[in-house]
């Protein structure tokens, strides 16, 4: 018997269990896939050429604690992420800023500037759909322009639906930028962990407190009692249980499915050195797919003569299709659902439902690493 049992080896997972395993207890994760590290899984193909195999993830956070606790497992190849959205063949930066502007409106593009400027401010951010709002004839011609061809296709293709009809969050983390800042993240921290996300979760989970069975399917082996008690495998289980997978699965579907949005990702291994003009194109305007990612080019790896990318294509999660439960779908009638399960779950008072699937949320890596360690601060 350990003192915690952790569902999942994700950064929800792994984190906690470290953080934990430091403080003495004895953990044990189970882990669905035959891998740790969750959706930030990365490994060499047979080129050789490290990739994400569930899609591309940068590191960037503000957090001081989370990228000192991440920093102890690995070192950082210094990637600034840029990314162009290809409009029509043409490639201009995204979020859209004003070396975008310039780009788009030529020689225009100053009095504009000067326009957005004065409205909003200097190395402002501000939300398509706030911008959409401005009842000047220039902001407005800026508007319209952003939300056509940087926003509306491409949402359709994310989501399956307009940008005013999804959650006004998501398209807001990629707002219009009024500054010549090309990067997508501003953080204070970015980058690319050294030697991959694999490595990194591999010295996270090393600790003689922590062992990981991976392979191993929890759901099903964890039950409920009415009276609070929680059991695995049939016994009662006294310590605490960390669950980082989909909360409606633990509960056996009992009000019915949350829904996600799922991707199906088109590989392709060239034989050239380069692909594309940056580690991540949008396609905005054109195509099925969303974005076509360059591994090398995230991760700095040199290897001449081959190169692997990644065509993205959104889907709608069919879980009996064996899809990946990607996106939560932030709208009034999920949260309900998912307040449902929540509310089922406090029952347990030792039971700890984190991550993006267990809280049926959008995280980040830093945002899922600050939950985890806050909460750990107040376990055990
Ligand atoms: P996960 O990584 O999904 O881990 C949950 C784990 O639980 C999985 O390994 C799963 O197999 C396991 N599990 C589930 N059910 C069971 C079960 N029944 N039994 C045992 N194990 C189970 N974040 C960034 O900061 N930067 C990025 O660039 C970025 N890019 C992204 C791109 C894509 C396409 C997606 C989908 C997400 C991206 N993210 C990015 C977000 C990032 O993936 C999440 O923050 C992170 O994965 C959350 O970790 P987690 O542990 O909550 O979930
Ligand atoms: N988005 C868009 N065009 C872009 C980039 C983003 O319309 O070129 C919208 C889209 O709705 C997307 C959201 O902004 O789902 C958030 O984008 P982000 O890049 O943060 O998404 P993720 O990294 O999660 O795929």
């Amino acid at each position: 018997m350990k003192d915690v049992l952790i569902v999942g080896a994700g950064f929800a997972g792994a984190v906690a269990a470290r953080v934990l395993a430091e403080k003495g207890k004895s953990v044990l994760i189970l882990e669905k896939r035959d891998h740790i590290g969750g959706n930030a899984y990365d490994k060499k193909n047979e080129e050789g050429i490290l990739v994400h195999v569930y899609g591309p993830h940068i590191y960037h956070t503000n957090f001081e604690d989370v990228h000192a606790f991440l920093s102890r497992f690995t070192e950082w190849y210094p990637y600034s992420h840029e990314v162009v959205g290809n409009i029509y063949g043409k490639e201009i930066p995204v979020p859209f800023n004003l070396n975008s502007l310039d780009m788009v409106y030529g020689e225009d593009a100053q009095r504009l500037a000067a326009k957005l400027t004065a409205a909003f401010g200097s190395e402002v951010k501000v939300p398509i759909l706030k911008l959409r709002e401005s009842d000047d004839p220039d902001l407005k011609m800026i508007a319209d322009y952003v939300y056509e061809n940087v926003f509306l296709h491409y949402t359709m293709k994310q989501w399956g639906k307009k940008p005013e009809d999804i959650d006004p969050a998501t398209t807001g983390r990629v707002p219009v930028f009024i500054s010549r800042d090309n990067r997508y993240f501003t953080d204070k921290y970015q980058g690319m962990p050294k030697d991959g996300y694999t490595a990194l979760f591999e010295k996270m989970l090393d600790h003689p407190n922590i062992e990981v069975r991976t392979g191993i399917d929890a759901y099903r082996r964890i039950s409920f009692n009415e009276d609070g008690s929680i059991y695995i495998d049939g016994d009662a289980f006294e310590g605490e249980v960390i669950h980082t997978g989909p909360i409606d699965e633990l509960f056996d579907f009992e009000y019915g499915h949350l829904p996600y949005r799922s991707l199906r990702f088109d590989w392709e291994t060239l034989d050239t050195d380069s692909f594309q003009s940056h580690a991540v194109v949008n396609y905005n305007v054109t195509e099925d797919f969303t974005r076509i990612t360059e591994f090398k080019k995230l991760t700095g790896q040199q290897v001449p003569g081959k190169t692997t990318i990644i065509r993205e294509y959104p889907l709608a999660y069919e879980p009996d299709k064996g899809e990946i439960p990607y996106y939560a779908i932030i709208n009034d009638e999920n949260m309900a659902l998912y307040e449902k399960y929540a509310k089922k779950a406090e029952k347990y008072k030792k039971l700890h439902l984190i991550g993006r699937l267990a809280e049926y949320k959008y995280y980040n890596i830093d945002g899922i690493t600050k939950r985890a360690l806050d909460m750990c601060k107040e376990l055990c």
